[in-house]
């Protein structure tokens, strides 16, 4: 846990969340700006900043929160309407918060991927 994060503070219960997943390692919660119809984050309880940083310290980590996501998915609608998975690294890629997230979109058909579509 680090104490500045505000994604450790969610799962330590300091900041209110809506939580739609919780094992022991992983917790999904609810997207507080919705970009799609279903927008969901999950992140492992252990903190690392980057997705580069979980891959070179304990990849584990991003098995256990796709795993996770499997779970969710399979247990709602999503596996069968379809989904996107998207983690975002850093200055380009639009990372705004440094406790490494995996995006879980879907609920309607989702827009062209990535910048203006291209
Ligand atoms: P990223 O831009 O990939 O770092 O994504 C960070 C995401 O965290 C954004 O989609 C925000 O809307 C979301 N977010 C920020 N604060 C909260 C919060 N307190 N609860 C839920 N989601 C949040
Ligand atoms: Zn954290």
């Amino acid at each position: 846990m680090s104490d500045a994060c505000l994604f450790c503070k969610i799962f330590a219960g300091q900041i209110p969340t809506t939580k739609i997943y919780e094992d022991e390692k992983v917790l999904g919660f609810k997207d507080i700006n919705p970009l799609a119809a279903k927008h969901f984050l999950f992140i492992h309880k252990e903190h690392t900043p980057t997705f580069s940083q979980m891959m070179e310290i304990d990849p584990q980590q991003a098995l256990d929160v796709l795993k996770a996501i499997k779970k969710y998915v399979a247990d709602s609608k999503m596996e069968e309407e379809g989904f996107r998975i998207v983690v975002n690294q850093g200055h380009f890629g639009g990372q705004t918060v440094a406790h490494t997230h995996f995006h879980l979109l879907g609920g309607s058909p989702l827009g062209p991927f990535g910048e203006q579509g291209k």
